[in-house]
């Protein structure tokens, strides 16, 4: 037993008893989260994916012995999403009896519970929720927004709209939405490329492009779907629009196609969003696969594997943009260490009581302890699935 913290004036004294405390119950949830239309990206237009009609999260909700607790999330899109709520529930036990503190340990732990079904994947994503509880829990109990405890080196972040910029929209829609988010106080615009007709891409980009004025930031996003001689040429015809990044104009796992992009044309390249472990974006990284790197939390294993992304993705003197999740990314995106953008999706609104402030094109972290979210009643009321693990 220790000895050097007797007193229980010091401060040291006062930290004790937490560093005794375990993880006492586990709460996992399926969650349908239904979109309000059907949503359209180019891969649905080129026949590989059909229109998303909602959104599967996964929530875990962690308990101490002690009364504190930590919320975390993840989600899958079209399928998966039953297949993490059964892997998540079968390796939750072993978070039972847990310092919550040793969350590199635990996060260790649950995936060696899973190890033959892999370290990517579906398996790291239903780990990610326990994962994001678990940081959560540890800002909550440090009395700190988890930008904070990360260490920030801002306290609100750029932020560009992706959700008005889909290609189910016509180009009147999106030109409204693109206006409304600006009013909004959202600093950037996104909108969907990779149709099969490329002409009909590049108009509606010269579109949004004389709408918004030259000042306004935009972005756009080909969801994977050029083969390389198309993104070679779909770069160059882009490269006049002072495109703040040309996002997944290849497959995602063509990291040398995309380094190609990237030494070529002028305008930045990001992409990453699809990969889901440390290794594959080592990987992107190692061979300059983007400009600016977009990791998913979530898809990637939860906060404790995407900091290992940002240090590789800092050391090699990248951006970061993260994809989707902004409830989650915004504190990260804070932590890192060159100016990054948010992407913004009001999806996930319904789901939490909370909502991030949003002014002047920047996303405010809350100063909130922990995520600063709260699962709301309406996705109590969405929830088709629940588990509970006690000790
Ligand atoms: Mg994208």
């Amino acid at each position: 037993m220790s000895t050097d913290s007797t007193s229980a004036a010091s401060p040291v004294a006062a930290a004790g008893p937490a560093t005794l405390d375990r993880i006492a119950s586990v709460r996992i949830s399926s969650v349908i989260l239904p979109l309000a239309v059907p949503i359209s990206d180019a891969k649905v237009l080129t026949g590989r994916q059909r229109p998303m009609t909602e959104v599967a999260m996964l929530f875990a909700e962690i308990t101490t012995e002690s009364g504190h607790e930590g919320v975390g999330f993840g989600y899958s899109k079209r399928a998966g999403g039953p297949g993490q709520f059964a892997h998540a529930k079968e390796i939750a036990p072993v978070l039972i009896g847990e310092d919550p503190s040793d969350i590199a340990k635990i996060w260790d732990k649950l995936v060696w519970a899973g190890a033959s079904v892999g370290r990517s994947g579906l398996s790291v994503q239903a780990i990610a929720a326990f994962d994001i509880a678990l940081w959560d829990l540890k800002a909550k109990r440090a009395g700190l927004p988890l930008a904070k405890l990360l260490g920030a080196h801002r306290d609100s972040v750029r932020t560009y709209n992706t959700s008005g910029g889909f290609l189910h929209a016509p180009i009147e829609e999106v030109l409204e939405k693109s206006s409304a988010a600006v009013a909004a106080g959202i600093g950037g615009i996104k909108i969907k490329v990779g149709q099969p007709d490329s002409a009909a891409d590049l108009a509606r980009v010269a579109a949004v492009r004389e709408h918004l004025g030259a000042g306004v930031p935009l972005m756009v996003d080909a969801n994977q779907q050029w083969d390389r001689a198309t993104a070679r040429r779909m770069c160059r015809a882009l490269d006049g629009y002072d495109l703040v990044w040309i996002e997944e104009p290849l497959d995602a796992y063509d990291a040398e196609g995309h380094a190609m992009l990237a030494a070529t044309f002028d305008t930045p390249i990001a992409t990453g969003e699809m990969l889901t472990s440390v290794a594959e974006h080592a990987e992107l990284i190692r061979l300059r696969g983007a400009d600016i790197v977009q990791p998913d939390a979530p898809r990637i294993g939860g906060i404790t594997p995407f900091l290992k992304v940002m240090g590789l993705a800092d050391h090699a003197g990248l951006s970061l943009a993260p994809h989707f999740a902004m409830e989650i990314h915004v504190h990260l995106a804070a932590a890192y260490a060159r100016e990054p953008w948010v992407e913004h999706f009001e999806w996930l609104d319904p789901l939490f009581d909370e909502h991030l402030e949003i002014s002047g094109g920047r996303m405010h972290v809350s100063d909130r302890p922990g995520l600063g979210v709260t699962i709301s009643e309406q996705a109590r009321a969405w929830t088709v699935a629940t588990a509970n693990i006690v000790g």
